[in-house]
């Protein structure tokens, strides 16, 4: 409310505008109807509140208030994973493909994931998933999705020896997989018993034939997938543990359907049921580029039966997994290339091209950027020990803090005095995002 005081009015407190009035701001009103009016009307008191205390002028108070709204209603933004580590799990591991990103759009309202549009009747849920993995692994007689590997990997426990029966495997594979998670202690809590065999460096198939008996409900093989022992070590193959009779169950861990030629010591699904394997767990956002997913195949008459007993499981109901992930995993699998298995299959040559053009406009503009050659990893999601070639942009150490807290955020990996930017984990298409990160933290 304006008076006619004048020594009011140019006091820039009196000018600060109504909340209302701010709120009818067309910018506004769209960044109301993105994100909620509740958001957007804290985000206008705070830039009065800064108006009053002199911080901004009082004619700034709807771009302060914009400025200080988030892109979209969930506090998750995207980060450029330009560390070099393919499969970062504290960024949400696998990005996924634009096929899998529109079907989780044409997912996302109601949808026909579990009606038959051509009876009317209730239908296979997630059928269109399930049979895409069939066709995609040779050998897959049947195939279940689970929220995650762990989760598979669990029910697989749970339904087949949760009374109290034994699975059978090897010390060497009782393995902590990340932030604390151990299979052994996951196995315990489905009510299933452990019957650790061999040692930690070595076991034979003699030591699973000795502690075969009546208790047994499974053999299981876990593939260690987050790092690699050399030395005096041994491990039985599936084929072999095939031979013994009790059904054999392979955690493979990373997703790999089909082997992978960077990847020769990477287990995979096919390779695994062709061994003898019954059955397949495995993750859905690791190797294979989809969604956070747990997958079981099943291999043979008895793995398709046992497939079946699992998804009859009443623990099965309480992991089943959303609409959003079955339309993705499907793209993902029968789609074009994920961005995983482009990353794998980049030219190191390209990757130098891009980082040295990379640098060139940086250097430009004055920043201190050179092309390098790198080595990246897998990650922590599989392929322990196995090194890519690739490039990166290489700034000063000091970047690294900057990127991370730019917008959109960067993460890179310091290296001695210096900031890599590195390109293997990073789609072409993001060069000039990258560029233009760099370039606001040199101005910033
Ligand atoms: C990653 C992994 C798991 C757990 O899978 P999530 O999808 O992370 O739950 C289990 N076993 C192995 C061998 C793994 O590599």
């Amino acid at each position: 409310m304006t008076t006619a005081r004048p020594h009011r009015a140019a006091d820039p407190r009196r000018r600060v505008p109504r909340t209302d009035a701010v709120l009818a701001e067309p910018e506004l009103v769209a960044a109301a109807e993105r994100l909620g009016r509740d958001r957007v009307k804290r985000a206008v008191t705070t830039a009065q509140q800064r108006a009053r205390d002199g911080a901004i002028d009082p004619s700034d108070v709807a771009a302060d208030a914009l400025a200080a709204l988030p892109a979209t209603a969930s506090g998750i933004r995207p980060v450029l994973n330009a560390s070099g580590v393919l499969l970062h799990t504290n960024l949400g591991r696998a990005p996924l493909s634009d096929a899998a990103v529109a079907a989780i759009g044409a997912a996302a309202g109601t949808c026909d994931v579990e009606l038959d549009l051509s009876t009317g009747r209730r239908g296979t849920r997630g059928a269109g998933a399930v049979t895409a993995l069939r066709d995609a692994v040779p050998g897959a007689g049947a195939a279940w999705i689970a929220n995650n590997g762990a989760a598979a990997l669990a029910l697989v426990c749970a339904a087949l020896a949760g009374t109290g029966r034994e699975i059978v495997i090897s010390r060497g594979q009782l393995v902590e997989i990340g932030d604390g998670f151990r299979i052994p202690e996951l196995i315990e809590s489905t009510g299933a018993r452990l019957r650790p065999v061999g040692t930690t460096n070595r076991t034979h198939l003699r030591d699973y034939a000795d502690a075969i008996g009546p208790e047994t409900a499974f053999l299981l093989s876990v593939h260690p997938s987050n790092f690699v022992v050399s030395g005096f070590v041994s491990e039985v193959d599936v084929g072999e543990l095939a031979g013994l009779g009790p059904p054999v169950v392979a955690d493979i861990g990373s997703g790999l359907l089909t082997p992978h030629p960077l990847l020769p010591g990477e287990p995979d699904a096919a390779g695994a049921l062709a061994a003898g394997a019954d059955l397949v767990t495995a993750s859905g956002d690791k190797l294979l580029g989809g969604p956070q997913a747990g997958l079981l195949l099943g291999g043979g008459e008895r793995g398709t039966r046992l497939v079946e007993q699992v998804r009859r499981f009443p623990l099965a109901r309480a992991m089943r997994v959303d609409k959003l992930t079955l339309a993705a995993l499907e793209a993902s699998v029968t789609g074009p290339p994920t961005p995983v298995r482009e990353f794998l299959d980049a030219d190191p040559a390209a990757l130098r091209t891009r980082a040295e053009a990379l640098a060139t406009t940086l250097a430009a503009d004055g920043v201190a950027a050179t092309a390098v050659d790198t080595v990246a990893g897998v990650g922590g999601g599989g392929a322990p020990g196995v090194e890519l070639p690739s490039a990166a942009v290489a700034l000063p150490a000091r970047y690294a803090e900057a990127l991370r807290a730019g917008d959109p955020p960067v993460l890179g990996r310091v290296a001695g005095d210096r900031c890599l930017l590195d390109l293997r984990a990073v789609p072409p298409s993001a060069d000039a995002v990258l560029a233009g990160a760099v370039r606001a933290v040199r101005g910033g």
